[in-house]
């Protein structure tokens, strides 16, 4: 279980309190936000300062300006929507250090709030003052003068030492805010002390991008589900047919040695054992259920088949808690949704009927979930993606080490 310094723990009463938040939130092309689900998890922190009368910073990156001012990047178009969800008027600072946030910070009562302009509007968020990968410490220290107090709040950078998140904690105490705390606690409930027998579900494309990830979840699971296109090359790897699949052959040796590896800690590997397969990558294209060794060379397997979902269904009813990242097919091409939104589907109803922790997350996967309108009912969904797939490597983050006591 991951021992870190909470909000709750400390007195922030009249403190300016520096708060990391992700704000990175995705707009359209007039600047409008299409979806406010980052303003609204940093709600209870901000709320919970507010009502002990700290002083609040917030800040944030937004988009890839790197170092530049961009108009487009500017964290002004979140005043209004912010302070609408807060239902109080915020502040903004239209600097993030120097004398415009420094007087911005000067002019706040306790009980304010503050939003300070974009970070990545100097390179040393990013990178140092070589120009090498890291942050600049100087800006850094600049960043930590305008508080008191360190609250990292956006477990979606955790995987990322820069300068508002490891720098600023370098000079200020810091604690994880409420969003922060549910992700690790969530996650650690999940994979450090789960309840037994915990499985997980690992789709996605490819192998490639989750080698670590499996060889890491293999040493620490009961049984793990392979899915979606990385499953085909561990079928190759088997010696099955996988035709026009997507498929990294070169990577046959690996998927071969996580399978060696997950018989030797016992750990259950569950591969599908039907498939659905076409000769077009396109919604609808005229499709087949069938056996492993009936692939015919100019065929895709596109997603798993039903006697795979009764298989997987069998498995979710073994187990007590369930690890979910990657979708089982191309679920983005009707029909070949189907296992992804049947797995998706019984996995939601075994967390209702209080069978089953389900936590999910990385990229496409809330994507997956909600498609299949299971993301609501699922106990946990993170709302990272990097930092939930390095989390799941089993990679140490630095944005948590530096939450974890003793201070
Ligand atoms: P990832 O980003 O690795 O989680 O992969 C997600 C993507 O994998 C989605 O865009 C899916 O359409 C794709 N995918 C899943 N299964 C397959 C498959 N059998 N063939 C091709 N693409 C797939």
């Amino acid at each position: 279980m991951v021992d870190f310094r909470r909000l709750e723990d400390v007195d922030v009463s009249g403190k300016r309190v520096l708060v990391r938040v992700d704000f990175n939130v995705p707009c359209d092309d007039l600047g409008h936000i299409t979806d406010n689900t980052r303003l609204k998890s940093a709600l209870p922190t901000i709320n919970h300062l507010r009502s002990q009368g700290a002083i609040t910073i917030l800040m944030s990156h937004f988009g890839r300006p790197d170092g530049k001012r961009e108009s487009g990047a500017s964290l002004m178009k979140l005043v209004q929507p912010l302070s609408q969800l807060l239902e109080t008027d915020i502040a903004f600072a239209p600097d993030c250090i120097g004398t415009g946030a420094q007087k911005a910070v000067a002019a706040l009562q306790n009980g304010d709030v503050l939003l300070l302009e974009n970070t990545r509007f100097y390179k040393g968020e990013t990178q140092a003052a070589d120009g090498l990968k890291g942050y600049d410490p100087a800006f850094a220290k600049e960043l930590s003068d305008l508080g008191e107090i360190f609250v990292h709040d956006a477990f979606s950078v955790a995987h990322r030492a820069q300068a508002s998140t490891s720098g600023v904690a370098a000079h200020l105490p810091a604690y994880a805010g409420l969003a922060m705390e549910r992700e690790l606690d969530h996650l650690s409930q999940a994979l450090d002390v789960p309840r037994r027998p915990v499985m997980a579900l690992v789709g996605g494309a490819k192998v490639s991008t989750k080698i670590d990830l499996l060889k890491n979840l293999v040493s620490k699971l009961d049984r793990l589900a392979i899915g979606g296109g990385m499953a085909n090359t561990f079928l190759a790897a088997l010696g099955y047919n996988v035709g026009a699949s997507l498929c990294e052959h070169d990577l046959v040796g690996t998927a071969l040695e996580i399978m060696e590896n997950a018989k030797r800690v016992n750990c259950e590997i569950l591969l599908p054992v039907d498939v659905v397969v076409a000769k077009e990558f396109r919604a609808g294209a005229p499709h087949r259920v069938c056996g492993l060794d009936e692939v015919a060379d100019d065929e895709m397997i596109l997603d798993a088949g039903p006697a795979t979902v009764n298989k997987l269904a069998d498995a979710i009813d073994a187990s007590q808690t369930l690890i979910w990242n990657g979708p089982l097919g191309a679920f983005e091409l009707v029909p070949f949704d189907t296992a992804t939104v049947e797995a998706a589907k019984y996995a939601a109803k075994r967390v209702v009927q209080g069978k089953l922790i389900a936590v999910a997350g990385g990229g496409d996967t809330v994507a997956a979930l909600k498609h299949a309108g299971a993301a609501d009912d699922f106990t946990f969904i993170s709302t990272a993606g990097g930092a939930f797939l390095e989390w799941m490597e089993g990679k140490a983050l630095p944005g948590v080490e530096i939450l974890k006591k003793p201070q």
